[in-house]
């Protein structure tokens, strides 16, 4: 298996179980389909061939601890688009770092470009080329390539949401651990080549004329043994590097959304452009405002003589206050719509400010108000009025 078939395969997709599969449901769906596709079963079938060797080369994988630790680890800054290099993407605005599976060489990110891990000893290409390389394609390294996507989070204020900002964001990614340059090994110690599998990280075992690829269990698959490992990565050769970028926020964005901001990624070798920068904004809650795609929202609270009577409200806006007139007779839940004074945004027309009248009831009453109020109550009944004269649900 190539590196890039190692790092491609779903070896759990193949097992039928979930990457979160204990040993034992590993070793429970491993067994039951060894018997199913066994080519003792399935003298003349060759698909249940191929899917014997799967799924014997997935248990081999999944069933050392370390292995399949290693597999997760690298398939993990696999996705997170840690290690793709240029013209694996289509075009500028292509997809997520999720995207673009093609072209993928480990020797690309360690391997040969820096004079540091091929100083003539047991670099860490060579210590990777060997973990991945097990039918043994190598590809040159030294090439211009395209800088790793990163992902970020941040959160923001609801007005900062709506308005727009410019903040530092501290991004972080995996990098080479500079300790070890990435071997795993203590500094002054070299990995060596494991004796018992000669570096190929498994060995073969014949059953019924099958071949059964098992992981190595001295190098515990890796085709190394690290004696001494980096105590600052612990020996897993990669490390983790923080920077501090001002990014632009654009105005609108909404909770949960998820910004590209190209080239702000980590910067390319040898020319090759940055990779693209993605923020995962949260919006925090505003107590005056609400957002309605475009449109901010906002309710006022009001009396009931309010607006029977007619009055003019000072409503907040963004940058101010703003005058609204509640004409006489308003009903309560009525949403005034103030044009272009909602979401400011980029490029094209802003939202409304959509402000909604509601009455609040007072929850006591002095004398003098329950008096008032009753005599209220007695006028309008004189005057005919009716609450539910045009309601529906009247009787
Ligand atoms: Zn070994
Ligand atoms: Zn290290």
């Amino acid at each position: 298996m190539t590196q890039q078939e190692w790092i491609e395969r779903d070896f759990y997709a193949d097992l039928g179980v979930p990457s979160t599969a204990s040993a034992e449901d590993i070793k429970r769906a491993y067994r039951k389909l060894a018997r199913q596709l066994h080519p003792d079963a399935n003298p003349h079938d060759q698909a249940a061939g191929e899917r014997f060797k799967a799924v014997s080369e997935a248990h081999a994988a999944l069933s050392d601890p370390a292995t399949r630790a290693e597999y997760d680890r690298t398939r993990q800054l696999y996705r997170s688009g840690a290690f793709r290099r240029a013209g694996t993407r289509s075009g500028a605005g292509g997809g997520g770092p999720a995207g673009g599976m093609g072209g993928f060489d480990l020797s690309d990110l360690f391997g040969g470009e820096s004079s540091s891990f091929t100083s003539g000893e047991a670099g860490f290409g060579d210590v990777f080329g060997d973990l991945f390389r097990r039918s043994g394609t190598r590809t040159t390294a030294s090439r211009p390539r395209r800088g790793s996507d990163v992902e970020a989070q941040t959160r923001l204020p609801f007005r900062q949401a709506v308005t727009g900002v410019v903040l530092p964001l501290q991004v972080s990614g995996p990098t080479v651990c500079t300790s070890c340059h990435g071997s795993g090994a203590r500094p002054g110690t070299q990995p060596r080549r494991c004796p018992s599998c000669g570096g190929a990280g498994t060995l073969t075992r014949n059953q019924g004329g099958f071949g059964f690829s098992e992981s190595c269990d001295d190098c515990r698959g890796t085709g190394v043994i690290v004696d001494s490992p980096c105590t600052d990565c612990q020996g897993t050769g990669v490390g983790h590097r923080t920077r501090t970028i001002n990014v632009r926020i654009p105005p609108g964005v909404t909770d949960g959304q998820r910004i590209r901001l190209p080239a702000h990624g980590e910067p390319g070798l040898r020319g090759a452009p940055s990779g693209d920068l993605y923020v995962t904004v949260g919006v925090d809650p505003d107590p005056v405002f609400g957002r309605d795609g475009d449109d901010l929202t906002v309710t006022v609270p009001v009396g009931f003589a309010e607006l029977a009577l007619g009055t003019t409200i000072s409503v907040p806006t963004l940058d101010g206050r703003v005058s609204v007139k509640i004409p006489a007779g308003t009903p309560s839940g009525r949403t005034f719509r103030l044009q272009g004074r909602g979401v400011p945004l980029r490029g094209r027309a802003p939202g409304d400010l959509r402000v909604t009248v509601q009455v609040a009831v007072p929850a006591g009453l002095n004398q003098r108000a329950i008096d008032a109020l009753r005599a209220y109550e007695k006028a309008e009944k004189a005057a005919g009025f009716d609450p539910r004269t045009t309601w529906p649900g009247r009787r």
